[in-house]
C-alpha cells in the first residue's frame, strides 16, 4: 500500500508544513514529489490507521491509498478518464489517433513525401527518427541534428506535430523546441537517466515497451516519468520477444489491453515493429482498434526499397491510405472515431511547403 496526499492547489505553506509536522509526529515521513507534482506528498513509515486523525486536514484535497507498485499511473488514482494531447489530437478518449511516417528521417524530399501521404490519409502526427537505436553499429545511425531540423521544417510547413526518439538525456534539451513528442524506444525503456530527463520537461512522452520487459517493468518506467513530474505519457506496445521467430516480434495485444485497464494512461500499438511485415500491419491495426486501444504508430515510406532503416516493414502510402479507410469504417462499430483525411495536403506543391 502506498499513501499519497494530493494537496489543494491553494494550500498555504503553513498548512502544508503543519501537515508534514503532524506526519512526522506520528513517526512518518512526508516527501514532496517534484514539480509539477508539487501538490502531491508521498507518505511513508506510517500505517493507514495511524493516519486516520489527519484525514480531514485542510491542506489535503484527497488522500490516495493505492495498492500496487506503480501508484501514480494506476487507474484508481483518477475517477474520470484522462487524455494526452498531441497537437489537436486527444489520445485516451473517443478518438483513435494514428501517428505515421518513416522509420528514419533520411532527406527533405523523403520526409515531406511521407508527411504529405500520411496527413492526407488522416494521420494526426508525423513520426521519424533522427537518432536511431540500431542493432549493428555499421547500420545507418540517423541524421542527428540535421534530422531534427528536417522534422522541424515539415512540422512548420505542414502544421503537423512530430514524434521522434531521444536516446540519451543529453539529446532531450537540444531538440525540445523543434519537436512535439519524445519517443522512448524499446531498447531505452529502462534507461532511467533518460526517463528522469523526460520527467522534468512538459512535452508528451511515447513510452515503448521493451521487447524483454514485463508489463510491471513497463508501467514502472511510466511511473518514473509521472512521479518525476510529467503526466503526459502514452504507452506503446511494439512486440515482445518470444520463442516464435516467424514475425519480427510477438504482438502482445492482451498485454496492451491489460496496461490500459491497469492505468489511466492511453495505450497505442506499433504493428510495424511488432510484426515486421507489411501484410500483417492492417490486420493487427484493426484488432487494436477493436480491442479498444487508443491509437497506432505505423511506419510509412514513399519508397520502402530505398529506405535506410526498416524498409521491409514499411507500408507504402497507398497501403496506408487503404488501411485508414478501413479503420474509419470499423471505428463507429466500436464507439470510436478517426480524423478525416486531409486531402488538400496531398496537393501542396514543393513551393508551397518550402
Ligand atoms: C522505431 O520506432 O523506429 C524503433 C526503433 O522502434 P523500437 O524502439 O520499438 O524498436
Ligand atoms: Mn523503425
Amino acid at each position: 500500500m502506498m499513501i499519497f496526499a494530493e494537496l489543494h492547489e491553494n494550500a498555504s505553506e503553513e498548512s502544508v508544513e503543519e501537515l508534514e509536522d503532524l506526519i512526522d509526529s506520528i513517526g512518518g515521513l512526508a516527501s514532496q514529489l517534484p514539480p509539477p507534482n508539487r501538490t502531491i506528498l508521498r507518505v511513508t513509515g506510517v500505517t493507514r490507521e495511524a493516519l486516520e486523525p489527519l484525514r480531514q486536514h485542510s491542506a489535503v484535497a484527497r488522500w490516495l491509498d493505492i495498492d500496487g507498485t506503480h501508484p501514480l499511473v494506476s487507474r484508481g488514482r483518477f475517477e474520470s478518464e484522462r487524455t494526452v494531447c498531441i497537437g489537436g489530437a486527444e489520445f485516451g478518449g473517443i478518438e483513435f489517433g494514428v501517428i505515421a511516417g518513416p522509420c528514419s528521417v533520411e532527406s527533405r524530399d523523403q520526409l515531406l513525401a511521407a508527411a504529405k501521404a500520411v496527413l492526407s490519409a488522416g494521420a494526426v502526427a508525423l513520426r521519424g527518427g533522427a537518432y536511431k537505436p540500431r542493432t549493428s553499429p555499421y547500420d545507418f545511425q540517423g541524421l542527428g541534428p540535421q534530422g531534427i531540423a528536417l522534422l522541424n521544417h515539415a512540422r512548420n510547413a505542414l502544421n503537423v506535430p512530430v514524434v521522434t526518439e531521444a536516446m540519451a538525456p543529453a539529446e532531450v534539451e537540444p531538440m525540445y523546441e523543434y519537436i512535439d513528442v519524445y519517443q522512448v524506444g524499446a531498447r531505452n525503456m529502462q534507461n532511467y537517466a533518460l526517463l528522469k530527463a523526460l520527467a522534468v520537461q512538459d512535452k508528451p512522452v511515447l513510452l515503448k515497451r521493451g521487447p524483454g520487459s514485463t508489463l510491471k517493468e513497463w508501467l514502472l518506467a511510466a511511473e518514473y516519468i509521472v512521479s518525476g513530474g510529467n503526466e503526459n505519457v502514452i504507452l506503446c506496445e511494439r512486440g515482445i520477444r518470444s520463442y516464435e521467430t516467424a514475425n519480427r516480434y510477438t504482438l502482445d495485444l492482451a498485454g496492451a489491453k491489460l496496461a490500459q485497464q491497469k492505468t489511466w494512461l492511453p495505450v497505442i500499438v506499433d504493428p510495424s515493429h511488432a510484426t515486421g511485415r507489411p501484410e500483417l500491419i492492417p490486420a493487427m491495426s484493426y484488432a487494436s482498434l477493436a480491442a479498444g486501444l487508443d491509437g497506432l504508430i505505423v511506419e510509412v515510406h514513399p519508397k520502402p526499397t530505398e529506405a535506410l532503416s526498416d524498409g521491409p516493414q514499411a507500408l507504402v502510402p497507398q497501403q496506408f491510405e487503404e488501411m485508414m479507410t478501413q479503420l474509419r469504417a470499423i471505428a463507429p462499430a466500436v464507439g470510436r472515431s478517426l480524423r478525416p483525411p486531409q486531402r488538400d495536403v496531398a496537393n501542396l506543391s514543393a513551393r508551397e511547403i518550402s
